[in-house]
């Protein structure tokens, strides 16, 4: 438990910072702030990290990035994660350019649950947004839905003047494949000039807009994966529509249950706070355990994050991961 009386059993760990899109709201143009290689965590520190949260009472876990189906020992991490006793549920976030080929494996290996983002459908939106083709993504996509997840989530970014146009084809696609849908509000995580006020778009006004005709029924028991978002059935297409909304939900951070991990072993109570806890220094140099450091991370947890509040990020969010 939290000071704030949140139950911390969630962690969220990052594998690489590097990936093969160049999302604007996640990597600022020309960005170099890449950690070497020797400060990523090994495969083995990572378990290890894990296992002590096991003991700590963490049961949710989600490897993210970066992309972290760049890392090659990406199948082993998740076989070992999941064969961790205490583990009830692992996941993974992926922009699903090399999910044909890694979809089947790594259910195999335990993966229950699959985050996809896909902020379009449309070829050159896609590739203005990402930098790239999004012909593999569907391709990983499909190879997720024949893998047969638990659970397979979409995730969409809402950019006003980039992919508003982009959200009724992506429902549609939701709806047809059966997956849920999650609109994302745009966090000051990357690029300012995708930041501003005139390209935010509030989860609000989208579900007012679909809400228009009572299209939206709420699903309130509905929560796939364990994620922040509140979920409504799209009552003409039958689609799932999941929304999270940090920066105009009240109470927002009043269900938070995680913590986040970095790729170079820090440990990060809030995702829109700058305070980081060096994990893999003390470690590596036998000083902590990870247990204590965990707790720490836990016992500085802020009741809020600071988005609204004139928030500059210190790193991207590929560098803290998704
Ligand atoms: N590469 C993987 C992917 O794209 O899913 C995993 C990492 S990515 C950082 C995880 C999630 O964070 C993605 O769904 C992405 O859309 C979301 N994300 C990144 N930057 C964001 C921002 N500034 N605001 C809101 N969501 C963001
Ligand atoms: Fe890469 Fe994911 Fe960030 Fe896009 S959102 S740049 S795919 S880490």
């Amino acid at each position: 438990m939290d000071p704030f009386g949140r139950t911390i059993d969630y962690l969220r760990i990052s594998v690489t910072d590097r990936c093969n899109e160049r999302c604007l709201y996640c990597m600022p143009e020309g960005y170099k702030g890449w950690a070497q290689r020797s400060d990523h965590m090994t495969a083995d520190e990572i378990v290890h990290i894990a296992q002590s949260a096991t003991t700590l009472g963490f049961r949710k876990f989600r490897l993210t990035g970066g992309e972290p189906l760049l890392r090659s020992d990406i199948v082993e991490i998740s076989r070992q994660l999941w064969e961790l006793p205490g583990v009830q549920t692992l996941g993974i976030s992926t922009n699903a350019t090399r999910l044909e080929s890694f979809a089947l494996p790594l259910k195999k290996a335990g993966v229950r649950s699959v985050n996809i983002s896909l902020d379009t459908l449309d070829p050159v939106t896609y590739r203005t947004i990402t930098g790239a083709d999004i012909t593999p993504v569907l391709k990983g996509i499909d190879a997720a839905l024949c893998a047969k997840f638990e659970v397979v989530k979409l995730n969409c970014v809402l950019m006003r003047g980039v992919n508003e146009s982009s959200l009724h084809p992506l429902i549609e696609f939701a709806a047809a494949h059966d997956t849920p849908l999650r609109f994302i509000e745009l966090m000051p995580l990357s690029r300012t000039d995708v930041l501003n006020e005139s390209n935010f778009i509030s989860v609000g006004e989208v579900m007012q807009q679909l809400q228009a005709d009572g299209n939206l029924e709420p699903l309130v028991d509905y929560r796939p994966g364990h994620g922040p978002a509140r979920y409504y059935l799209h009552r003409s297409t039958g689609a799932k529509i999941g929304f999270i909304g940090a920066l105009t939900t009240p109470h927002f951070c009043e269900s938070c249950n995680k913590l986040r991990l970095t790729a170079d072993g820090k440990l990060r109570p809030c995702l829109g706070r700058h305070g980081e806890i060096d994990l893999l220094a003390p470690l590596r140099s036998g000083a902590s355990s990870a247990e204590s450091l965990l707790r720490e991370a836990i016992a500085n947890k802020p009741e809020n994050h600071e988005f609204s509040d004139c928030y500059e990020p210190g790193r991207p969010m590929t560098a803290i991961g998704g």
